[in-house]
């Protein structure tokens, strides 16, 4: 089954992005690609590649990458965020990479690891990363009458 990457690049790191997929086209060609909704125009147009394009970013668009990775529909993610600017979708970009780590996909925040990914051994097999266990936090009663009893498992 083809892998699933999402794109995702902020502004002032998007030409990194484009540089990046067209040095890798023949991979891409070989993944289904979702991607925020500017950066999946601007991939399309230059891969001739179709894209799974979501809402913008700042408009919900990375929330709608960990959505798709929480239900485990996305195996891997490339994300050039701008560590130089200040975002106003701050708290967006935080939950994604929060989500990614929960869910244990591979996540690159920049080039040289997105190198690392592609050139993986691992890349064309099957999904064989540890899936984290989440029965016991998901199985827990919530009582609202004893609130104090209510922690989370250690
Ligand atoms: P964009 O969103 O691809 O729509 O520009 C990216 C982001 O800012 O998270």
């Amino acid at each position: 089954m083809e892998k699933k990457i999402a794109l995702i690049a902020h502004d002032n790191k998007k030409e990194e992005l484009l540089e990046w997929v067209t040095s890798n086209k023949k991979k891409m060609a070989q993944f289904e690609l979702y991607a925020t909704g500017t950066t999946g125009e601007s991939v399309e147009e230059r891969l001739k590649q179709k894209v799974v394009k979501l809402q913008s970013g700042p408009l919900g668009g990375d929330q709608q990458i960990g959505a798709l990775i929480a239900e485990g529909k996305i195996d891997i993610l490339i994300f050039f965020w701008d560590p130089l600017e200040p975002m106003p979708h701050d708290p967006d970009v935080k939950a994604l990479l929060r989500i990614a780590a929960v869910w244990n996909i591979p996540m690159a925040c920049n080039r040289t690891t997105a190198d690392f990914i592609l050139t993986s051994s691992l890349l064309f097999e099957k999904q064989d990363r540890v899936s984290p266990k989440f029965e016991e936090y998901q199985n827990k009663q919530i009582d609202p009458s004893t609130p104090e009893k209510n922690t989370r498992p250690e």
